[in-house]
């Protein structure tokens, strides 16, 4: 590997002595693992649900919709994140409950899913449930944390914390990879947006960011462009982009009613635009190969 250019945060010392685990070994190494029969590196991913499990109805009605569509994972968090703790009855999260419909709605419309744990009590439930565990990116550097989700031996999603560069990403990588959990997928969704580009965005989707990461790990690297856009009319260019990239998935917001999503309303497309997006997506994928 050539890391000769003196603009990257990674050498080739770092990969030997930081990233053992997840370094390339030689150019076209790629861990192309399976999760609930979909094969990261042979097709294009797609995560695929509301920001929120809002409540039953609302997660029966997307898992339906996305997997007839052709969504891979359905994805909606039942623990959230939320940025501010003022909760009413629509700003809230639906926690155990939500475990529990969005383990009805896999098993009824036969679809896996991934969805967040941000405590470690709440570990064993999720990690009963969940095919993917979702490591968000607030959390990306919790290492007491991400060990003990590394620990259930479940395939984890890592998003890549807003303000982390890639060398941080993936030494919080090489703490799951160490524990012997060797299926991980790297989620960019978008960077504090600098100031220059406060006029466009909360965050700013870094795309280059994929060439990078993929130049040096052999972990499969995939998108968020719901969260990174922030913005509706953005999701479908930077999702096409991020495949154009080299990104090997894409986890996107949908909801039937977008403008009345209870989190982040700015952001979900709905299942028509999502039916338009997903051959395209393909398309650009396919044609890389
Ligand atoms: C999410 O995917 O629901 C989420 C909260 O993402 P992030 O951690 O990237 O903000
Ligand atoms: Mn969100």
């Amino acid at each position: 590997m050539d890391n000769k250019f003196p603009g990257k945060d990674i050498s080739d010392e770092d990969l030997k002595t930081k990233f053992p685990l997840a370094a390339k070994k030689n150019k076209n190494h790629f861990s192309s693992f399976k999760v609930a029969g979909v094969e990261f590196g042979k097709q294009l991913v797609t995560f695929v649900g509301p920001n929120m499990v809002e409540s039953r109805d609302l997660i029966l009605d997307v898992a339906k919709n996305v997997q007839k569509i052709g969504a891979d994972f359905l994805r909606g968090g039942a623990f959230k994140p939320l940025t501010f703790p003022y909760r009413n009855s629509k700003y809230n999260e639906t926690r155990e409950d939500g475990i529990k419909w969005l383990l009805e709605a896999k098993n009824k419309y036969n679809i896996p899913i991934i969805t967040e744990v941000m405590e470690e009590k709440f570990i064993p439930l999720v990690a009963e449930v969940a095919d993917i565990i979702q490591i968000g990116s607030r959390n990306m550097q919790n290492y007491p944390f991400i060990t003990a989700c590394a620990k259930t031996n479940k395939p984890i999603m890592l998003k890549r914390h807003y303000g982390s560069s890639l060398r941080d990403w993936l030494g919080a990588a090489e703490y799951i990879l160490i524990e012997g959990n060797q299926k991980v997928i790297l989620c960019e969704r978008g960077v504090s947006a600098p100031h220059t580009h406060r006029s466009t965005s909360r965050f700013l989707l870094d795309l280059q960011v994929i060439p990078a990461a993929k130049e040096v790990t052999h972990l499969p690297v995939i998108v968020d462009p719901s969260h990174a856009t922030f913005w509706r009319p953005w999701v479908k260019p930077m999702a096409l982009a991020s495949v154009a990239a080299g990104a090997d998935g894409v986890m996107l917001e949908v909801h039937p009613d977008p403008e009345n999503a209870a989190v982040d309303p700015l952001q979900p497309i709905d299942y028509s635009e999502f039916d338009k997006l997903l051959p395209q997506m393909k398309n650009i994928y396919n044609n890389l190969k």
